[in-house]
């Protein structure tokens, strides 16, 4: 649920030439004594700063990090009071287990995990189905299995898709599955994907997953949030954030690095890692001085990130429970509401449903204001689940919604693949300037890995690799 599961391998490399410049025999980091002379200043407190700048600081260098909101974790964020867990608004489940993420995680911070699949309930004409069992739970589902078993074919086909450069919309609409089926594919691969399957690459899509070695399994944690994993491994660290400090300018012309914030507040700074989302490398929302090179423009150009939302809804009873017979696990297949899921779930028992709505969809939805937006989705959820259900069982204040195309410093949900675009613009996007200005972030990983929190994680591992060599 909620997010993308591809398949393959690109951490070793990573990985191991960490521990070829930081780590000693025993995987303790060893510092160095001529880095303590270097300023490093981080922007941006998401996961890839964050262990960017713990990593940094470990190895002895001097690090600042300057965070332009009033938080540290960027996309990793939660709602705590809602409901008898804390409900994640951004990051909800770590991909694979073959990953520093998922080390920190569990062998660090000791965290306890679920296993994050869920039985998927796939909805279209009015009717709900089980993947597993078709036949048994729907005459109409059953009578649209054939279209159905060609969908998921063709979901499980696309990681090893060799043609032309389209959007997964292009080729589905031409591989003769009935329309349908639109909703099942589009909720499996484009929402997936942080965005729908009109913009997505799939050429881009079967790219990236060659290359993913994080693992197949996914998992949620049980009574952790997401952020307090960060706080703990980074605690180091978090005393050197600046927050409410938005960077509007770099000036790497000079001797030293002068960034320039909000407030006409300036640092210097021997080298600098950038870490910001795409969206703001995008919006030119920091100058820099002089202008990055025109391969840092297309390369930021050529890879997509859009808006999307979580809608969460607490109602007064987990009424979809008699409704699919079984414990729902999620919801897929809906064309407004591309994936939902029970997000009670191995956590608490307030009865929650998250939707999760990528791309063109969350866009349109955001574009209404929270009170249309919070109708339409009551409105939806009936459909779904009959009988005004849902709108007679919401609570009062039980909506919150979590768009993250509004939020000022992230603007969008997490990066995918363009048509035209590829691995190459990545690699670019990760390239240093001059060796004094570094790029980390999930955008930058080139490796398969992006659009996760392991993935930004490797690219804090990646760019301080980068930094040392720039100084050895
Ligand atoms: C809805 C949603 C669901 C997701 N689900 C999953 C999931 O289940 N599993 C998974 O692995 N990943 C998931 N992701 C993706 C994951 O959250 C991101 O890939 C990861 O957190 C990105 O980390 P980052 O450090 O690259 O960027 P960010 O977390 O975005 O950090 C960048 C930081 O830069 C700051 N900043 C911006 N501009 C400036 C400036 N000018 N000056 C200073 N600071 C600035 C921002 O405020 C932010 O804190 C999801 C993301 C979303 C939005």
């Amino acid at each position: 649920m909620g997010y993308s599961v591809p398949v393959a391998l690109a951490l070793p490399t990573l990985l191991s030439s960490c521990s070829k410049n930081g780590q000693d025999d025993d995987g303790g980091i060893t510092p160095v004594n001529k880095f303590k002379d270097y300023t490093v200043v981080v922007v941006g407190a998401g996961a890839a700063g964050l262990y960017a700048g713990w990593y940094l600081q470990e190895r002895g260098f001097n690090v600042k990090i300057l965070e332009a909101s009033d938080r540290v974790g960027g996309r990793v964020r939660h709602l705590s009071g809602f409901a008898d867990f804390d409900i994640e608004l951004g990051a909800e489940e770590i991909h694979g287990n073959n990953s520093e993420w998922y080390r920190i995680a569990t062998e660090q911070v000791k965290a306890k995990l679920n296993d994050a699949a869920k039985d998927d309930f796939y909805f279209f004409k009015q009717d709900f189905a089980d993947q597993n069992e078709p036949a048994l739970k729907s005459e109409s589902f059953s009578n649209q299995f054939q279209e159905f078993a060609k969908t998921m074919q063709f979901v499980a086909d696309a990681p090893s898709y060799s043609g032309a450069d389209l959007t997964v919309e292009n080729v589905f609409s031409t591989s003769g599955i009935s329309w349908n089926m639109f909703g099942v594919a589009n909720g499996l691969l484009g929402n997936e994907y942080g965005t729908s399957n009109n913009r997505l690459s799939i050429k881009g899509l079967a790219e990236e997953d060659s290359l993913w070695s994080a693992g197949d399994e996914s998992y949620e944690l049980k009574d952790k949030t997401m952020l307090f994993i960060l706080e703990t491994k980074f605690a180091a660290i978090l005393p050197k954030v600046k927050k409410n400090t938005q960077v509007k300018k770099i000036d790497y012309s000079g001797t030293k690095i002068v960034l320039t914030d909000q407030a006409d507040e300036t640092y210097q700074a021997d080298r600098v890692i950038i870490t910001v989302p795409l969206t703001v490398l995008k919006g030119g929302d920091i100058q820099f001085i002089p202008a990055l090179p025109s391969t840092k423009v297309d390369a930021y150009s050529n890879i997509g990130m859009g808006g999307g939302l979580k809608a969460i809804f607490k109602f007064s009873t987990a009424f979809w429970e008699g409704i699919t017979l079984e414990k729902l696990g999620s919801v897929i297949g809906y064309n407004e509401i591309p994936e939902l899921w029970a997000t009670a779930v191995g956590r608490g028992t307030t009865p929650i449903l998250t939707a999760f709505i990528m791309g063109e969809k969350g866009e349109q939805f955001s574009s209404m204001t929270p009170e249309d937006a919070k109708g339409f989705l009551l409105g939806h959820l009936d459909n779904i689940f009959g009988n005004n259900t849902a709108s007679q069982s919401l609570q009062q204040d039980g909506f919150y919604l979590m768009d993250w195309g509004k939020q000022p410093f992230i603007r969008g949900t997490y990066s995918y693949p363009k048509v035209g675009g590829g691995l190459i613009f990545r690699k670019e996007l990760a390239a240093d300037v001059d060796g004094l200005l570094f790029f980390a972030g999930e955008a930058t990983h080139y490796e398969g890995h992006n659009s996760t929190v392991h993935g930004a994680i490797e690219t804090g591992i990646r760019v301080v690799e980068e930094v040392e060599d720039s100084i050895s």
